[in-house]
């Protein structure tokens, strides 16, 4: 079981839904136009400021893209020097300048994200010709300014073959580490789950066979390497929505912190179940290792649609699950509603 904390201590801000590319996972479904009820400058500061009084310690702050919202820097700057930074972004608009103010806002990591290695394996990823080589010029212009990055790519049947030159350019670029995410049903890849998905055999040879350069570090979200870490963590979407985790958008609505206090939120009874790890199925080893209970919520509840299920991303506990195929209950009714 897990320790149950008075409040987060880390907080995914989803800033916007917003974005200048068109990925075809876009977990988001995101937009080009800002939609009206999304959180203004005043509320993010305002609830920026709820989270420092109650000593959150990191903000991880991503999108849609969070340069494509025209206040983020404003926004950016509420938080800096009061709370560790983590910014996820495609760096397509980085330049040498806004490296540098990222620099002075004490930005501790920036995550780029990479889908393919290649120009043009990227670029079909994300619908925009282009944003390969200016996401590879921004990534460039942040380790320049001493801005640490690390990569970050979503796997899918059209970039698997890609594993290992992207590790190797991750490590090319002056990337901390390089890390592969599995593809979680949501949004546009909910579906396209037919074109883009993987089996866990294949997910697991392509892991296994990657070549880590001397010196640097891959690591991947499948468990048992990513534990159940929803009990030290917590999300607001970009429309003031908590949600516990932005892989949890679709099946959690925990109340709208323009309304409630988010710390209430925190204690909702579902959040507070969520978080003790209690789990119907959990490998001892992953526990003893690395306090791993069951893996990942999102997926559990995704596949078997029940809280305390096991994650089928683990091969000691996939239980016979297809990952390529989807409940349909996932498209037919919320399904955060459960019998
Ligand atoms: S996945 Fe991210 S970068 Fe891609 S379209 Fe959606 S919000 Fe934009
Ligand atoms: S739902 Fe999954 S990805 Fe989200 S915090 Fe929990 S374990 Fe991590």
């Amino acid at each position: 079981m897990h320790p149950q904390l008075r409040a987060p201590i880390k907080l995914t801000l989803c800033v916007t839904n917003t974005c200048n590319l068109n990925c075809i996972h876009c977990y988001s479904d995101c937009t080009r136009e800002p939609d009206p009820r999304e959180l203004t400058t005043v509320e993010w500061k305002r609830f920026i400021d709820h989270l420092v009084e109650n000593k959150v310690m990191q903000a991880f702050i991503e999108g849609g893209e969070p340069f494509f919202r025209s206040d983020f820097l404003e926004i950016l700057e509420h938080c800096s020097r009061r709370m560790n930074l983590i910014v996820r972004t495609f760096a397509n608009q980085i330049t040498e300048e806004l490296a540098e103010r990222l620099k002075e806002l004490k930005v501790g990591l920036v995550c780029v994200d990479l889908l393919g290695a290649r120009p043009e394996t990227h670029d079909a990823h994300v619908g925009t010709r282009g944003s390969f080589e200016l996401g590879i010029k921004g990534a460039r212009n942040l380790v320049a300014a001493g801005v640490p990055i690390y990569t970050l790519m979503i796997l899918t049947r059209r970039n698997i073959s890609e594993l290992q030159e992207y590790v190797d350019l991750a490590h090319a670029l002056g990337a901390t580490k390089a890390a592969a995410l599995r593809l979680y049903p949501l949004g546009r890849s909910k579906r396209r789950w037919d074109e883009l998905s993987l089996s866990l055999p294949e997910m697991m040879q392509a892991l296994q066979s990657v070549k880590v350069p001397e010196g640097f570090r891959f690591i991947h979200s499948w468990h048992p390497n990513d534990g159940n870490s929803c009990y030290q963590m917590s999300c607001v979407s970009p429309f003031g929505k908590s949600i516990g985790c932005p892989y949890l958008r679709e099946y959690i609505d925990l109340g709208d912190v323009r309304e409630k206090s988010f710390v209430d939120t925190w204690h909702d009874p579902l959040w507070t179940e969520l978080r003790s790890g209690n789990v119907s199925d959990s490998c001892s080893q992953c526990h003893d290792t690395q306090g791993s209970v069951g893996g990942c919520r999102a997926t559990a509840f995704a596949f078997h649609g029940r809280w305390d299920a096991p994650d089928p991303y683990c091969a000691q506990m996939n239980q016979g699950v297809d990952l390529q195929r989807l409940p349909q209950q996932l498209f037919w009714k919320k399904p955060w509603v459960q019998e």
